[in-house]
């Protein structure tokens, strides 16, 4: 799991000990003892102290109760019961998520989907599949295999990630390149809103009539509600796959091929990219055989007919040697390909071997933008004298900085942030985001002013508010300054400006 250190206040912040329960969350452990297996409605101090944490791990908060339901009913009448009490809930998947999305609430529920694991259809002449929110991201690809099919974003979490995080994060991974992120590969969810009612959103066509409110959903980071059913797009197995791995001197070179290839009319299924640091750290955890002395490498992936996929190889060889590629290395069997890919996938976990903590930082810019802002990245590096390791997603630009650090020496932490902090800058100057597919959750929140103004941040929450009006659906996560749907917007003298318009109401 990926280490990563805040700055000592927002440690503190989120890391106090829980409160003992209330008589509201009495009541919603009284509600799912009715309904669920006594081992799935979780009180005891110890075993709650194992949810305390998600990938962000040193964020902490133990939750008042964990509840694990077995099925959407039950979902329902756990959110019901937290709406009628008042009490504010958090849902978690697999618990990898590294922007502490899935930090619990010190005073609230914390509903687990692990036991919701059944692939309900697989409909192939449609192309869909339905399956619960706890379903393993891979297993959708296992399953549907054998038919010709997979399910097509791969986060590198894939072996352990569920759909519904994937739902709320809106996540991506190497192969969103050509095919779009989570929200280009759902087509419907059933829904628990924060008052405890089941609805459908979309279906099974690609769009459905009126306003959007599965592309809502999706990445919202559990804030507007649970999702109990998810109905995802299946994508063709492709006639041919080729890997190839490249290395450069420089990640100039690289990312000078990556802008080339994509110049040229050629979407890879995937293109990666990795830095001397990040070499180091895969070569010592996967031995997976990275060229010698590289200062970058790409792993670049074509899928499609044979005849495409051979076409736009002869030219993606081409361009990497017009851009100084100094080896090219076409996997040529299956245990290649997945040795290519293990070092790229292990990648986060890696850096563990040359750094004892880490913060992994996701910030996206122009592809255009790569050369000038990975200078930048190695200025601010040797200026403050914390390494950065880069390994990102080259095709789409999304970068993951990984920041290295010994949270054992003083003021390590510290200075490791505030580097973080200027990437992110980096990367709005340079027309970016603060986030590609990790989300904000907690770790980001305070970020968020850096890209939005104030009445931009009004106005998604008047969104959150609308689906939850009492405020109790992953409080604390995203938005920087949270407000109830009942309070005035504080940081207006007056209304807000769209409802000052009549465009708008706050309720
Ligand atoms: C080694 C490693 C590699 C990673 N690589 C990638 C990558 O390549 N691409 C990428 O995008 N991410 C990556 N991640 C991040 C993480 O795996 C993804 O964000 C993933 O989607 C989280 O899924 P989860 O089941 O673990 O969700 P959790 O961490 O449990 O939850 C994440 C968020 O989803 C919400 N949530 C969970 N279930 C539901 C539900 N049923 N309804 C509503 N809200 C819900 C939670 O409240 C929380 O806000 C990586 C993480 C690790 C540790």
């Amino acid at each position: 799991m990926a280490t990563t250190a805040p700055a000592p206040a927002d440690r503190d912040a989120a890391t106090q000990g829980s409160p003992a329960p209330g008589p509201g969350v009495d009541a919603v452990a009284e509600v799912a003892r009715r309904l669920l297996r006594d081992q799935d409605v979780i009180t005891d101090r110890t075993r709650l102290r194992t949810y305390e944490c998600d990938g962000l791990a040193h964020y902490r908060v133990t939750p008042a109760l964990v509840v694990v339901p077995d099925d959407a009913a039950q979902v329902a009448a756990i959110v019901a019961a937290c709406a009628e009490h008042g009490v504010p809930y958090v849902a978690r998947g697999s618990g990898t998520g590294l922007s502490g999305g899935a930090l619990p609430h010190a005073e609230g529920v914390l509903l687990v989907t692990s036991k919701m694991r059944t692939i309900h259809e697989i409909r192939r002449a449609d192309q869909r599949a339905v399956v619960d929110p706890g379903v393993i991201n891979l297993d959708v690809t296992k399953a549907t295999t054998p038919e010709g099919y997979y399910y097509a974003p791969d986060p590198s979490s894939q072996q352990i990630c569920s759909i519904g995080g994937n739902v709320a994060e809106n996540s991506g991974g190497a192969h969103c390149l050509k095919y779009g992120f989570t929200t280009n590969h759902v087509t419907g969810a059933e829904f628990v809103t924060p008052t405890g009612e089941t609805v459908a959103l979309g279906g099974d066509a690609p769009d459905s009539p009126g306003y959007d409110l599965l592309g809502a959903v999706v990445g919202s980071e559990g804030t507007l509600g649970v999702v109990t059913t998810v109905t995802v797009k299946l994508t063709r197995l492709p006639e041919e796959v080729r890997t190839l791995l490249v290395g450069f001197e420089t990640t100039d070179q690289a990312g000078a091929a990556t802008s080339a290839i994509i110049s040229a009319g050629i979407v890879p299924a995937a293109i990666e990219m990795m830095d001397a640091l990040a070499i180091e750290a895969a070569e010592a955890a996967t031995r997976c055989g990275y060229p010698d002395g590289a200062g970058a490498v790409l792993v670049i992936e074509l899928d499609g007919s044979a005849d495409d996929v051979a076409a736009e190889y002869d030219d993606v060889e081409r361009l990497c040697a017009e851009n100084g590629s100094f080896e090219q290395r076409l996997a040529t069997d299956p245990a290649e390909r997945a040795l290519i890919w293990k070092g790229r996938k292990s990648a986060f976990a890696a850096v563990g071997r040359i750094s004892p903590d880490y913060i992994v930082q996701d910030g996206v810019i122009p592809r255009t933008a790569l050369p000038e802002v990975l200078s930048r990245i190695a200025e601010l590096s040797s200026s403050s004298g914390v390494r950065v390791a880069n390994v990102f997603h080259a095709g789409d630009g999304n970068l993951h900085p990984l920041v290295l650090f010994d949270d054992a020496e003083d003021g390590a932490a510290e200075a490791a942030e505030e580097v973080s902090g200027a990437i992110l800058d980096l990367c709005i100057e340079h027309g970016g985001s603060i986030t590609g597919e990790h989300g904000v959750g907690m770790d980001k929140a305070k970020y968020m002013p850096r890209m939005y103004t104030d009445e931009d941040l009004d106005t998604m929450q008047m969104v959150r508010c609308a689906f939850d009006p009492s405020g109790i659906s992953n409080p604390g996560k995203v938005f920087p300054t949270p407000r109830l749907c009942g309070e005035v917007p504080g940081r207006h003298k007056g209304p807000h400006p769209l409802a000052a318009a009549g465009l708008a109401d706050v309720f």
